[in-house]
């Protein structure tokens, strides 16, 4: 399918997978806007700052995305976030709610928004994870994050059947974007551990997988690709050269 000229929202675009599908969607013909928190890193055609976790800041962000855009074809839900990596005897009430409102919340309240002006022909995309088939340890907030996100597009589904809207959910595994910095707040040395001696995933090749799935004819539905790095088999289990 020919992208050119059809339009997209896409959250979480200030780094990563989201900037990557940012500019392969604008390099297909595709008019982006992209929202994150820091906006002064957005290049998107309409670049706004958008905080899924908060009802007014994404109400506001759809209502001038759709303004500007002149309507939408494309959701891409893809904003979210891991912290740290603990037994969920240490957890804390801060980190389960930064990560269950960004990777759950934030997802059913972008898709509730925009979801009535996706013309049809429209497709709404999720940034999944590993992380949401198969739980590994020390990560408890982020697997239950995406275990729901993962409910949350099957069910979707199942509502949407019978409409012209695709939707399709990427399972990502270790991907090299500040995803690690984040998890770690930053600890440069912890993050760049995550991917040693494994030659991760890039954000880009991610966004081929989206670009995939755009591509299809319409009536074919791309419900879920599952991609992580030949050295990975699991979130738990990573081969690094070293240890070959
Ligand atoms: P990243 O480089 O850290 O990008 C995360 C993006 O999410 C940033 O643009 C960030 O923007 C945005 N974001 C976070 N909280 C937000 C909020 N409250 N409101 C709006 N935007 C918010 O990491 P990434 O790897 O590209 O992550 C993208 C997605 O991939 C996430 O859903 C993540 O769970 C998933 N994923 C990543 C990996 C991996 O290994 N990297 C693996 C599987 C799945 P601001 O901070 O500017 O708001």
């Amino acid at each position: 399918m020919n992208l050119a000229g059809k339009t997209a929202i896409v959250t979480g675009a200030s780094s990563g997978i989201g900037a990557a599908t940012v500019r392969k969607l604008r390099e297909a013909g595709v008019r982006v806007a992209g929202g994150a928190r820091r906006v002064d890193r957005l290049e998107a055609d309409v670049s706004l700052e958008l905080d899924v976790t908060d009802e007014s800041s994404a109400a506001a962000f759809v209502e001038q995305a759709l303004t500007e855009l002149g309507g939408v074809d494309i959701l891409f839900n893809n904003a979210g976030l891991a912290l740290g990596r603990y037994p969920f005897t240490e957890s804390t009430l801060a980190d389960e709610e930064t990560v269950l409102h960004t990777n759950v919340d934030g997802v059913l309240r972008m898709t509730r928004l925009t979801l009535p002006h996706i013309r049809d022909g429209g497709h709404i995309l999720f940034t999944g994870s590993v992380a949401g088939r198969q739980a590994y340890q020390n990560a408890a907030s982020y697997v239950a994050s995406k275990f729901g996100l993962r409910g949350f597009a099957y069910a979707l589904r199942e509502d949407l059947l019978g409409r012209p809207i695709r939707i399709t959910t990427v399972d990502a595994g270790l991907v090299e974007s500040e995803f690690s910095l984040v998890r770690y707040r930053w600890d440069e040395q912890a993050a760049s551990a995550v991917y040693e001696g494994v030659d991760p995933v890039t954000p880009d090749e991610i966004a081929d997988c989206v670009m995939f799935a755009l591509t299809r004819p319409l009536h074919v539905n791309v419900d879920e690709i599952v991609v992580k790095a030949l050295a990975q088999s699991s979130g738990a289990r990573v081969v690094r050269r070293e240890s070959l």
